[in-house]
């Protein structure tokens, strides 16, 4: 059994519930919390989400 774990791309806390996003150039997938997620996404024009991750 692995256990996965995921931290914030951006605070690089860790949470049960991870959103997949893209939001800067070069475009590649990250995993946010929902409050660095709200933070990107504003007037973000690179901004994609990708799917919902919980542990
Ligand atoms: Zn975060």
């Amino acid at each position: 059994m692995s256990k996965r774990i995921k931290n914030c791309e951006i605070c690089k806390l860790n949470f049960d519930v991870m959103y997949r996003i893209q939001y800067k150039n070069p475009k590649t997938w990250v995993f946010v919390c929902k409050t660095c997620l709200l933070s990107v996404k504003k007037d973000n024009a690179n901004y994609k989400y990708g799917g919902t991750w919980k542990r």
